[in-house]
């Protein structure tokens, strides 16, 4: 007999006001060879996961169970995995499976993998009781970490993390540094608890006094000011996690000479142009395309060690719609979670 599951799936992408996911019964999935099957107790919402909804990111799997910020247990293993046992608790996260042979994957680039299969988008993800991933790019998610709290490390910590590593900035470099954050949501709140422990002085520029700044506040940030107000200082190095690429230009504008400005979302809306004395003076602006295990593995550690403490605000299982409402409409403080 085959086991069934509950399971949201979005069959046509659409406005989430129109609460397009739908709760149906699927199979529970097999895992392949290679491959755990895990019961899901978490799964943060991110921003990604509107932008598959929504269609500002192409259909790669239809319908899709959306969802990559996976935390739970292990109840089956593919015949070859070797390193995972039965009720081990473990983490999926965007980076589902890569070629392993191209000229990305060969030289410590598979964030990059052209062939790269993403956790929700371009095979199943985590809105469901069960989802299965490849063991070898599974977490093991440390003691400090409830599953809830550690849901949205696994992709608003992990690009963060991502992010503040391409600023360029060295370990001893942090330590007085002061970094820009534009937007405040999941990835932002854990960002800044790594700069601070590296260092760092944040000035953090974010809309919603109420929910976004006050938490800013409340995680030590030097100052805390509008989207397009500037810091009172020239920034070194700068984030934008908003989606919003007319904060491109504000954020140059605030940037020292020689700073990097790291755009942070797998999607923006277009940057408008600007004068090119914004850019002059070796500022640099590069995105982030996804992360590297290594990337997920090395952040776990430090936020461990700091530790991180996330900010969620669950939802029911069954309020999958309602959350990715709610992240649109920045009612979210910190992360979102469905809890199971
Ligand atoms: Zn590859
Ligand atoms: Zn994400």
């Amino acid at each position: 007999m085959i086991k069934m599951m509950n399971a949201w799936v979005l069959r046509k992408p659409s406005l989430v006001d129109d609460r397009p996911l739908e709760l149906v019964d699927v199979p529970v999935p097999v895992p392949r060879d290679d491959e755990l099957l895990v019961r899901v107790s978490a799964c943060g919402i991110c921003r990604t996961d509107l932008h598959v909804v929504e269609g500002e990111l192409p259909v790669r799997l239809s319908p899709v169970i959306p969802g990559h910020q996976i935390v739970g247990r292990v109840t089956a293993i593919g015949s070859t995995v070797a390193d995972f046992q039965l009720s081990d608790r473990v983490g999926v996260a965007w980076l589902n499976r890569t070629c392993a042979k191209c000229k990305y994957c060969l030289s410590g680039r598979e964030n990059l993998c052209e062939q790269a299969l993403f956790t929700g988008w371009s095979v199943n993800g985590g809105f469901a009781e069960y989802a299965i991933a490849p063991a070898s790019f599974t977490y093991r998610i440390p003691d400090d970490f409830e599953d809830i709290d550690a849901a949205p490390l696994l992709c608003a910590g992990i690009i963060g993390y991502r992010c503040l590593r391409l600023t360029g900035l060295s370990e001893q470099e942090w330590k007085g540094a002061r970094l820009g954050i534009y937007g405040f949501g999941a990835a932002g709140h854990i960002c800044i608890q790594l700069a601070r422990a590296r260092g760092a002085e944040v000035y953090v520029c974010t809309r919603d006094r109420e929910r976004h700044q006050a938490l800013a506040h409340e995680l030590g940030a030097t100052w805390v000011g509008d989207t397009a107000e500037e810091p009172p200082v020239k920034l070194d190095t700068a984030i934008i996690f908003a989606p919003a690429g007319e904060l491109v230009p504000v954020a140059l504008k605030a940037l020292a000479k020689g700073g990097t400005l790291v755009l942070g979302g797998i999607h923006m809306s277009a940057i408008p142009s600007f004068d090119y004395s914004l850019i002059y003076g070796e500022r640099m602006i590069r995105s982030v395309a996804n992360n590297t295990r290594a990337d997920g593995q090395e952040f776990l550690v430090e936020a461990a060690s700091i530790p991180v403490r996330t900010h969620v605000q669950t939802f029911p299982f069954d309020q999958a719609n309602d959350a990715l409402i709610a992240l649109k409409h920045d009612a979210i403080r910190g992360a979102g979670v469905l809890r199971f």
